[in-house]
């Protein structure tokens, strides 16, 4: 049998596979590293070499790679039962998780749909919203708005309601059209400016746009508090606050895309909690499962569930379906996971790893091409730009992010960036000298993606 190794299963991946987010030419130059085993926050490829995970496999991963508490459960469960169909069956993992979501949820959020992704939960939201106000006499509601930089999955509909011209531009003639609002994005407050006045005075635009169009409006859609793939903007919670109240005042639905921000990112379980709402829709995903298997769940309150309960014949039920919905397997891994969350204190421990990371990455704030580091919660984000005075961003072209991501696989670390925005986002399970190691690293890598 040929030994595996690093080069030899690159080459093999190369000439079959097609990955995701890639100009595959890249890797004519890049190389691909393939992963042979995961240990907490580290990655181990074939030829040995450790990176640690500082963005969570794609902010998937909470509580480490090959977590013996998840594994041990998902082994249990596939020994009993690994699938079936959610129509018409049910089975225990998918009960229990929807009694504990709905247990963990903003108040009011007491039905659970599933899905298998975080982009067909975003597809579900959208479609039970027009379907319920359809359902209820309103079907002049067609329309959603987003916020500019928002990001919510890569599904025709998904896509459409996000707002990041780079994965959007190309397909934007297969489109539906949404209205699309400012970002309370605070990275643009004028100097001076706090994060909550800035969010306030964003706020107005929406509130004109409801206020004008709310009758054909069926939603509002938010990331709350962060907007992650458009480069880990933030936002205050009083944002939210206007929102759902200006929802409720017009009769149009909040939709909370949590999928990223979920599970403890923020520093609160859910995001929406420290703007004290509840959304009409939840969405979860990755974190769900603690990155073990694909899972999405969709939150909704008992009036919206009331508006598809109907004899057969009215055609009102939301037949939305996929295959792998509320998957067993899935399903208990969530559930080991929000176990973990209860018997190790994760929020509280989270706030002391979030005040360290603060602290180890606060030097790069004076860094002559670092325009902000930003934080809410477990997210970090330190913005490259070309001239700090004038906030000149770098030409996308020079590609100075993937710069500092070729500098740190060298040195032993996965740091992923959007752009020129590199963030740490890494499973809870980090050490504050794992952190102080990474923050290290990320100003050694910065320092000569930047120089010249
Ligand atoms: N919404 C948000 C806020 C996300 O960050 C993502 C994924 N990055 C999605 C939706 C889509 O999830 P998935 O990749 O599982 O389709």
């Amino acid at each position: 049998m040929t030994k595996l190794d690093n080069a030899s299963l690159a080459a093999r991946d190369l000439a079959v596979l097609w990955h995701p987010c890639t100009q595959m030419k890249d890797h004519e130059t890049l190389p691909m590293i393939p992963i042979r085993r995961g240990e907490g926050i580290w990655l181990e490829d074939f030829d040995g070499n450790r990176y640690l995970d500082a963005i969570s496999s794609w902010w998937v991963n909470l509580f480490g790679h090959a977590n013996p508490r998840i594994t041990a459960a998902v082994r249990d469960q596939v020994e009993q039962l690994e699938h079936v169909l959610l129509a018409g069956f049910t089975h225990e993992p998918a009960v229990q998780l929807a009694e504990r979501l709905v247990g963990l949820a903003p108040p009011g959020l007491d039905r659970v749909f599933y899905a298998d992704n975080g982009s067909s939960a975003v597809e579900v939201a959208l479609k039970m919203s027009y379907h319920a106000w359809r359902n209820l006499g309103r079907p002049q509601k067609t329309r959603f708005v987003t916020l500019a930089n928002s990001y919510h999955g890569e599904t025709l509909g998904a896509l459409a309601v996000g707002n990041v011209a780079l994965y959007k531009e190309t397909y934007r003639p297969l489109l539906m059209e949404v209205i699309t609002a400012p970002s309370p994005d605070c990275f643009h407050r004028e100097p001076g400016e706090d994060w909550e006045g800035y969010s306030r005075r964003r706020f107005a635009d929406l509130e004109r746009i409801l206020a004008e169009q709310a009758d054909q409006i069926c939603a509002v859609i938010v990331e709350p508090l962060v907007q992650c793939a458009g480069s880990m903007r933030m936002y205050h919670p009083v944002y939210l606050q206007l929102l759902r109240e200006a929802c409720d005042r017009h009769g149009v639905h909040l939709i909370a895309d949590e999928i990223a921000v979920g599970f403890g990112r923020t520093g609160t379980l859910f995001a929406c909690e420290q703007a004290g709402v509840s959304p009409d829709f939840l969405c979860l995903s990755k974190g769900l499962t603690g990155g073990y298997l694909p899972l999405s769940a969709v939150l909704t309150h008992a009036s919206i569930y009331a508006a598809f309960y109907d004899d057969y014949q009215r055609l009102t039920a939301f037949l939305h379906s996929h295959s792998y919905t509320g998957n067993p397997l899935a399903c208990r891994a969530a559930l080991a996971t929000l176990d973990i969350f209860e018997s190790d204190q994760v929020i509280a421990a989270n706030r002391r790893f979030a005040a360290v990371m603060a602290e180890a990455a606060a030097p790069l704030a004076d860094h002559p091409h670092v325009a902000e580091v930003r934080q809410t919660g477990m997210i970090l984000a330190i913005e490259l730009v070309r001239d700090r005075v004038r906030r000149e961003p770098y030409p996308w072209q020079e590609r100075r992010g993937l710069a500092v991501y070729r500098a740190a696989l060298a040195r032993g670390a996965l740091l992923r960036p959007l752009g020129s925005v590199i963030y740490f986002m890494p499973p809870y399970v980090i050490t504050p000298e794992e952190l102080r190691w990474l923050a290290r690293v990320a100003a050694e890598c910065i320092d000569l993606a930047t120089a010249g």
